[in-house]
């Protein structure tokens, strides 16, 4: 069943992209209510709200239960400190190596040179940037908008909110030493149960991401791309060499899967990524696959969760090239200090970006802002994002799977070798 939901979701995928190209060839978004392009797009719109906006229901109950029960198991066999430390490991490990590629990139090809900053005074004159997000303004922010009450969390979707108030829920549970064994029953079963309503979900996902590829390439302004073609295909590709050679190597080398079953596996999950542009959104699926690659449901609940939240190696790798192609735009060399330092703050942007569609574009106003560059620049961008972000959020995506089954295998390694000891 699964397996055949999986090739209704590639075939679907395609067959949205060419179904959104076909409306496009219409200019779909001018023409009169009554034809049958803008039509289209209603309908469109509607089955894509209903796919997202289940997934979207689940999200936060899911995380929530995943994380209390992930921490609460772990902890309580021991091994919560060796999932912890790995997982933050291979985190900071991918989003370096992203990092890197992204500056690597923006070198070797030069993007920016030899277009004209002038182009572009029209976009940047009417853009509104906001106030300044330094580093220091991050933080401040950063701790006033996630310790918060955990119902208005809950309510706003506030995902980070959500996790660290998981985190110690959990945490008391082990604590307890017992104490709160109904509790801790309780949020079992309602991650079971949030699990089961993902595979009800599951079977609309054709549909939905059929809907949401052919929404997005009606709608889309392929003109624009025209212009900042060099920089799109630079970008785009380099992020799918990180994800099609960097992370299956270290898949590989790390987590002993092979590259061909990881895709196989988890393609409902990249494809859904690549339509909703959404980490978070895609959350339910990506752990779903993890756990059919191997995972337990105690690290995938636990992994699978923080990193949709702070693992975007996607997104660390456009800031970077971002930055240096505007900086390029504007006839500017960064210094290797200056280097340093938007590699630093990429990284911190791609921590604090949520998992939905762009959140990178506003985080990446911190990245630009740290070496003087003007964040009136991402009106530049800002047409051409929704565009780019769909392979980005799938390498994102791509990211989380992998750790959690590298952390998989290194937790059961380390029972092993505790058995064959005993
Ligand atoms: N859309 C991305 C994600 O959900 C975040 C970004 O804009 O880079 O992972």
């Amino acid at each position: 069943m699964w397996k055949s939901l999986n090739t209704q979701i590639f075939i679907a995928a395609i067959l949205g992209l060419a179904f959104g190209w076909l409306l496009s060839l219409g200019d779909p978004t001018h023409v009169e209510v009554t034809t049958w392009q803008s039509g289209s797009l209603y309908i469109l719109g509607l089955l894509s709200g209903v796919f997202i906006g289940l997934l979207k229901m689940l999200l936060i109950p899911l995380i929530f239960c995943s994380i209390v029960v992930g921490v609460a198991n772990l902890q309580a066999i021991g091994r919560f400190g060796r999932v912890w430390k790995i997982t933050l490991l291979c985190f900071m490990t991918t989003t370096t190596l992203a990092l890197f590629l992204g500056l690597a990139c923006a070198h070797i090809f030069d993007t920016g040179k030899g277009l004209d900053i002038a182009l572009f005074q029209d976009q940047m004159a009417n853009y509104q940037a906001p106030d300044t997000l330094s580093p220091s303004a991050f933080f401040s922010n950063f701790i006033q908008n996630t310790l918060i009450n955990p119902f208005k969390a809950f309510s706003d979707g506030n995902v980070l909110s959500v996790v660290i108030f998981a985190l110690l829920v959990g945490a008391v549970i082990v604590a307890g030493r017992g104490q709160f064994d109904t509790a801790q029953q309780f949020f079992q079963q309602g991650f079971e149960m949030m699990m089961k309503l993902v595979q009800w979900v599951m079977y609309i996902a054709p549909i939905g991401i059929f809907a949401l590829l052919a929404k997005l390439v009606a709608t889309s302004d392929f003109e624009v791309l025209g212009s900042l073609a060099k920089f799109a295909t630079v970008v785009t590709g380099t992020t799918i060499f990180h994800g099609l050679v960097v992370l299956p190597l270290l898949l590989w080398l790390f987590g002993r899967i092979s590259p061909w079953r990881f895709f196989k596996v988890a393609r409902p999950a990249l494809v859904t990524a690549f339509a909703t542009s959404s980490s978070s959104a895609t959350m339910p699926l990506s752990m779903r696959c993890a756990q059919e690659l191997g995972v337990s449901p105690q690290v995938s609940g636990f992994v699978i969760p923080l990193g949709a939240q702070l693992n975007m190696d996607g997104t660390a790798l456009y800031e970077a090239a971002a930055a240096l192609f505007i900086a390029n735009l504007m006839g500017l060399e960064l210094s290797l200090t200056q280097q340093i330092i938007v590699c630093l703050t990429a990284m911190l942007a791609s921590l604090g970006a949520p998992g939905i569609p762009s959140a990178g574009m506003v985080t990446m106003i911190m990245v630009l802002q740290s070496v003087g560059l003007p964040a009136e620049a991402i009106a530049i961008l800002l047409p051409i994002d929704r565009l780019l972000d769909t392979v980005r959020t799938a390498v994102n995506v791509q990211g989380d799977m992998m750790v959690s089954a590298v952390v998989q295998r290194h937790v059961s390694d380390a029972d092993l070798l505790e058995q064959n000891m005993a």
